[in-house]
């Protein structure tokens, strides 16, 4: 049985050296520089998006359903039409012709180069000209300028978007490439050295158990209030219609991708893989998690020390990885300000506004699931101050909620619940890659009023029974959406499915769910802590707050842990 690794290389591995993900030794603690990067993002998206007044807006997009017609007199004409139904992505605003009535919207003179792939869309329609047309040249063409089908943009704004982009894609990319070797190394050395083969049963029983039951919880609390507010009855059959055409074209596309969607069966042997260096190569988290548990299982059976050098060699990985991860924090806020510059620089508010109510339905939610649930759980089961705890948890937060990824913030997520809160690296190495890959609170509880919003839209009574069916399939379907921007969605069309509501009304929400993807994956995040703290205090551990200024003080706090993989032995070997 091994006892873990326990070759002291503190000296070697003292984290000051970069600083540290939790705070700076100098100057601004790095929360707070994340923080002024987000709102700096969002300033600065405001300004350049496509509802700022300051960049002129010349460019369109148009979806495919647009009407373009050859001149706003021959409006009636049939063969007027240019462009209907093929959509055009960038398009320069030549011209803007104000209409008689004032209420009314002008028209707009639009001219776009005509791609290879918009000749052949445009031929295919019959549109007239097409035939003659070549492609390269130029088409020009007359919209209404408060078509729903028409996005407004400034090129120049578009142009800043793009060009900074890559600096929130490294960012991220950064992050991610710790994520496998982390989950991977920390899950084997974690397991290992629980050493007690009837610990891990009991730990992953009893870590199970709970994101059944808090999930259930979240689901349930978002149903009460979906059925409570009644966001879907707010809506005009006009408004409703709207929605439809302007986002069916990506809701076909999700609902293609959720129909692929393998068996339940399926899903659960295809947890065990057949090859594991190719899980670890495509990144497959519940497989990399499986093959880790059964080797971490298989180390602990080997006889005498002669598990130790592997374990030893695994945990000096471990802690060269969570020196990357300080690395990579030290970019967090250039990286978080370019990625919320482009989501915000990039959305429009005109639709997000008559999805309002859904969207504050879903984040009231979340808030209540995240004060009560997280809550009592923190303060009466793990038995810290709910703040503090929050408060330690600063940075995952605001990584899960600029990157939209529980799983690309897992390696920050670790650093602070084993730096801050003091879990020791057995519990949070399991606990956590396990949650933030199968336990999505937040996700669930959004696809239960996700579920009933569209319901009231299409006007269904739903019954007892179809509500459980939600709560039911909601579990299931977060807990198979994988910790990405957007996973929720795909896996709400199963949730759809199950109760016979249209998968179509997906489109309904698709504006919108970008941004509530980012709340919900705080609370996804916040909810696998929390189960981290409270099953490392079921376990009889000692976890405290760590604030950043003692941590600051003596790096070593938090870090013995990690570096020993047990108690803190006084020699090394
Ligand atoms: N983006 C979420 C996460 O990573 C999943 C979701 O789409 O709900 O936790």
């Amino acid at each position: 049985m091994t006892e873990g690794s326990s070759a002291q290389q503190d000296s070697k591995l003292n984290p000051t050296g970069t600083g540290g993900a939790a705070s700076d030794k100098k100057g601004m603690a790095l929360y707070t520089k994340i923080l002024i990067g987000m709102a700096i993002g969002v300033v600065l998206g405001l300004l350049v998006g496509p509802n700022s007044s300051l960049m002129p807006q010349t460019a369109v997009g148009l979806s495919a359903r647009a009407l373009v017609v050859s001149s706003p007199e021959a409006v009636a004409d049939k063969d007027a039409v240019v462009a209907l139904a093929t959509g055009v992505r960038d398009a320069r605003i030549v011209e803007e012709r104000p209409v008689a009535s004032p209420e009314e919207a002008p028209w707009l003179q639009i001219e776009w180069t005509l791609t290879p792939a918009l000749l052949l869309k445009q031929k295919a329609k019959g549109i007239k000209g097409a035939e003659e047309a070549a492609a390269g040249s130029m088409t020009r063409g007359w919209v209404k300028a408060d078509a729903d089908q028409l996005t407004r943009y400034s090129p120049i704004g578009r142009g800043i978007i793009d060009w900074t982009e890559w600096i929130g894609r490294l960012f991220l990319a950064l992050i991610k490439m710790v994520v496998v070797p982390l989950v991977f190394f920390s899950l084997v050395v974690g397991v290992a050295s629980l050493g007690d083969f009837r610990k891990l049963g009991r730990l992953g029983s009893r870590t199970l158990g709970f994101f059944l039951v808090t999930t259930f919880v979240a689901v349930t609390i978002g149903i009460g209030l979906a059925n409570f507010v009644k966001p879907g009855a707010l809506l005009t059959p006009e408004d409703r219609a709207l929605l439809m055409s302007s986002y069916q074209e990506s809701a076909g596309a999700t609902v293609a991708g959720a129909a692929n969607a393998p068996s339940f069966l399926d899903q659960v042997i295809g947890i065990v893989p057949t090859n594991p260096v190719k899980a670890l190569a495509e990144g497959e988290m519940l497989q990399i998690i499986f093959f880790a548990l059964m080797l971490g299982i298989a180390l602990t059976f080997l006889k005498g020390t002669r598990a130790k050098l592997v374990v030893d060699v695994f945990d000096r990985l471990n802690d060269a990885m969570v020196m990357l991860v300080h690395i990579a924090m030290k970019l967090a806020p250039v990286g978080v300000a370019a990625l919320l510059f482009k989501v915000v620089g990039t959305t429009g508010v005109s639709v997000l506004l008559s999805l309002l109510v859904y969207g504050l339905v879903v984040v009231l939610g979340l808030v209540l699931h995240f004060g009560i649930t997280y809550g009592l759980t923190v303060q009466f089961g793990a038995r810290l101050p709910f703040l503090g705890f929050l408060s330690a948890l600063k940075e995952p937060m605001l990584v899960a909620f600029s990157t939209s990824s529980s799983s690309a913030t897992l390696p920050v997520t670790m650093e602070a619940c084993e730096s801050n809160l003091k879990i020791s690296p057995q519990i949070a190495s399991f606990v956590l890659p396990l949650g933030a890959t199968v336990n999505m609170d937040g996700t669930a509880l959004y696809q239960g009023v996700a579920a009933i919003f569209i319901a009231q839209i299409y006007g269904m009574d739903l019954t007892l029974a179809d509500q459980a069916a939600i709560v039911g399939s909601a579990t299931l379907a977060s807990i198979g959406a994988a910790g990405v921007p957007g996973a929720g969605l795909i896996t709400l069309a199963l949730v759809l499915t199950a109760v016979g509501v249209p998968t179509e009304g997906l489109a309904l929400i698709l504006g919108i769910d970008r941004l509530l993807d980012m709340f919900r994956t705080t609370i996804n995040v916040v909810g696998d802590c929390t189960a981290a703290a409270f099953m490392a205090r079921l376990e009889g551990e000692d976890i405290r707050i760590v604030t950043h200024a003692e941590d600051a003080a003596n790096p070593d706090i938090g870090f013995e842990g990690r570096l020993d993989g047990g108690p803190h032995p006084t020699q090394p070997d």
